[in-house]
This record gives structure tokens, C-alpha cells and sequence, in this order.
């Protein structure tokens, strides 16, 4: 049952809260219109709040009417540098600025639960929303960290709901344990010896070594690593030479490596830096490669997923809970609250791609994406029973 029921005043309300924040979209730490919005709101129904966390964050802290656990909620509230083609009332203002990944639901369905559980604290214990910056690759959630949010506000669990377009409205999937991979950026620089294009005897030309070491790299995740396991490598990135008939000196590659298992990363790595050494090395050339690491693997801890599906199940009924979703390769910085607390991050069906056209089901990042108003009180309602659920 959702608790906060469909066209209810406090949906109205949700929608145009998130109308709000898909106008004004604001970027990684710079979320500042955007935090006080949400902190207005907060402070309009007597939430008492804490912020200035990683910059922009904000925790709002809800008392049960009785002593208990504490757990943390967390939803975060950044944009992402894209023009927004929608042409709706509430399309962005800001221009080359866009939610197109649902942060303004996200915000807006804790939000309502926050509000919902302030005016119905009849649970024991107390609950912590995180408002996280920078989600988008700014490691927001890595900062909040760093800066010992679990310390100034401990928790026994925390929990993360991503909004997923091609699951449907009603509808939510929970992973047991793996949800999303791990995420580091490949650096790649290759040293030859530049020289006359037209004399390359003379020359150790970086990019036919490149070329090599791009086509080796396809042997690693095919042949060294474990069927069973999973690991991804992109080179998305090639920069060499300046002119149709100069060697260049150098080139760099640029790419991406994705795993969920630590001990799988290590051994991928270590094959990347065998084949990049060895291949410049047969052709005269030298090379250097490093890992930077972005975001660790999004890891449910299976209890707490357990916990969540249930109370899923409470708000759309069991079988609109999809327990046996496949994790993907993407990444996402809950991570790090994960890494920090037990806990766990599921998702919310956005909507399915209709006939005429994306709505719902248009993927995240993408001109034409928006989040879909209708799931705001089955959001806010799944957080507000995952709350009474766990602090009865
Ligand atoms: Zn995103
Ligand atoms: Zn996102």
C-alpha cells in the first residue's frame, strides 16, 4: 500500500517541489540554489537540519517518539552538464545544465518522507536523510566520508534508490548483493620518436604501437579473466599528432575499466600493465599506464537487501518487486557509504518505453529524459515503510 497516496496534497506538493529543481539544475558542489531550496522546505515543517556537509550537503534528522536505531536515507541532488532538448513548462533555465538523471526526484521523494515521518513519528529511533552533492562523477558521496559523516551522525544502516528507466512505474528491483561495478579511468602514454611521415624507418611511430597495445587489450577480459566474473575494458579515448604528414612523438589512451570483485580489478590491471609495457617495448617504443580509481563497487549487504525488498513489497505488492535483477557495469558513489556502513541501494522503475515515444523509459543521461511525477509517492512511501519497517 502506498502510504502516501497517488494526487494526495502531498504528491502536489512533491511534483512542484520537483518541478523547482528540474528548472534550476546546478552541478557537482555547486548545488547551492538548490540546498538552500531544500533546506527552506525542511525548515518550513521544524526538520532540523545540519549543513554544509561536502560542501553543499545537508542531513535532516527525524526523531521516532521512542529510543532505537538510526539509519541514514540518502538521495542525491546534482545535474549533469547537457542541454536539455524537453520542451515542457519546467524545462531547465540553465543553460547546458540539466537533471537528466532524476537527482530532482531523488531529492524530492526524500523530501516527502522526510515530511511524512516528522508529522507521523509514531516509530522508535531516529532517521538520518543525506541531501548528497555531486553524485556525477564529483565523489560526493566520498567527501561526505572523508568528512566523517557517519561519525557526526552514526547509523546502524544507510540506504540508496536510484530512479531506472525500462523498469516500470509500480515497480521495484532489488539486488542481493552486487548492484554496480566498480569504476577507474585507464591512463595510457606511449613514447615513440617523431619524425618525417614519409621516413618512418627513421621514426618509432606511438601510434602503431597504440593500435597494438588497443587490439591486446581485447585479450585480457576474453582470456584471463574468469568466465563467471565480470570486467570491462574501453578505450575511449585517442590523442596523437598534428598534421597529416608528422610522426608524432607521443600518444595517450584514455579509457575505462569496470569490475564488482577487488581481487579481478587487481589481476585486470596487472595484465594492462604487462601488455602496455611489453608491446612498446618489442617495438622500440616505452610506455607508462596507471588506474585512477573513480568509484569502488555498489555492494548490498544481502540482509539489509532483504529488508529493502520487503519493504518494497509493502508499498506495490510482492510481485512488483524484481528480486533477481542482473547488476550492471555502471557505477555510482554510493559506494562509498556502502563501504563505510552496512546497508543497501535499489531501484525504482521509471517507466517502461511507451509506443509513441520516450517518456519514463528514456535512459538516464539523455536530452530528452525526465523523471517520472507519478512514482514520486511510491518513492517517498517506500522510504517512509523502509523507516517504520526497520525502527518499529
Ligand atoms: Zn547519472
Ligand atoms: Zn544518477
Amino acid at each position: 500500500m502506498s502510504i502516501i497516496a497517488k494526487n494526495s496534497e502531498l504528491h502536489r506538493q512533491m511534483v512542484a517541489w520537483r518541478h523547482h529543481l528540474h528548472k534550476h539544475p546546478e552541478l557537482s558542489f555547486n548545488e547551492k540554489m538548490t540546498s538552500d531550496y531544500i533546506a527552506s522546505i525542511l525548515q518550513s515543517h521544524d526538520i532540523e537540519i545540519h549543513r554544509g556537509l561536502a560542501v553543499t550537503g545537508i542531513v535532516a534528522t527525524v526523531h521516532g517518539q521512542r529510543e532505537g536505531s538510526v539509519i541514514g536515507l540518502r538521495a542525491d541532488m546534482d545535474a549533469l552538464p547537457i542541454q536539455e532538448l524537453n520542451d515542457f513548462s519546467y524545462k531547465s533555465v540553465h543553460d547546458g545544465k540539466m537533471h537528466a538523471c532524476g537527482h530532482d526526484g531523488h531529492s524530492t521523494m526524500l523530501l516527502g518522507a522526510a515530511i511524512y515521518l516528522k508529522e507521523n513519528n509514531d516509530f522508535s529511533g531516529t532517521v538520518h536523510f543525506i541531501f548528497q552533492p555531486a553524485e556525477e562523477g564529483g565523489g560526493g558521496g566520498r567527501v561526505m566520508v572523508e568528512e566523517g559523516i557517519f561519525d557526526k551522525f552514526p547509523c546502524q544502516a544507510v540506504y540508496g534508490m536510484h530512479n531506472f528507466p525500462g523498469i516500470a512505474e509500480g515497480q521495484f528491483a532489488v539486488h542481493s548483493k552486487a548492484v554496480m561495478a566498480a569504476n577507474e579511468t585507464l591512463i595510457i602514454n606511449i613514447q615513440g620518436k617523431g619524425g618525417h611521415a614519409a621516413m618512418p624507418d627513421q621514426c618509432i611511430d606511438p601510434v602503431v604501437v597504440g593500435a597494438q597495445i588497443i587490439s591486446a587489450l581485447q585479450s585480457v577480459v576474453a582470456r584471463n579473466v574468469a568466465p563467471l566474473n565480470s570486467a570491462v575494458i574501453s578505450i575511449t579515448m585517442v590523442n596523437a599528432g598534428f598534421a597529416s604528414n608528422v610522426v608524432p612523438d607521443e600518444m595517450q589512451l584514455t579509457g575505462s575499466l569496470r569490475y564488482f570483485i577487488k581481487e579481478v580489478g587487481d589481476e585486470v590491471k596487472d595484465k594492462i600493465k604487462n601488455i602496455v609495457e611489453g608491446v612498446s617495448h618489442s617495438m622500440g617504443a616505452s610506455a607508462t599506464f596507471e588506474s585512477v580509481p573513480n568509484y569502488p563497487a555498489t555492494i548490498n549487504t544481502p540482509r539489509h537487501a532483504e529488508i529493502c525488498a520487503n519493504a518494497a513489497a509493502m508499498v506495490v505488492g510482492n510481485n512488483n518487486v524484481l528480486r533477481n535483477e542482473q547488476p550492471t557495469m555502471g557505477s555510482e558513489d554510493f559506494a562509498f557509504l556502502l563501504n563505510a556502513l552496512e546497508g543497501a541501494y535499489i531501484w525504482i522503475g521509471n517507466g517502461l518505453v511507451p509506443e509513441d515515444g520516450p517518456k519514463g523509459g528514456c535512459m538516464l543521461h539523455n536530452t530528452q529524459y525526465d523523471f517520472n511525477d507519478e512514482i514520486l509517492p511510491i518513492g517517498a512511501s517506500y522510504w517512509v515503510q523502509l523507516a517504520q519497517h526497520i525502527l518499529q
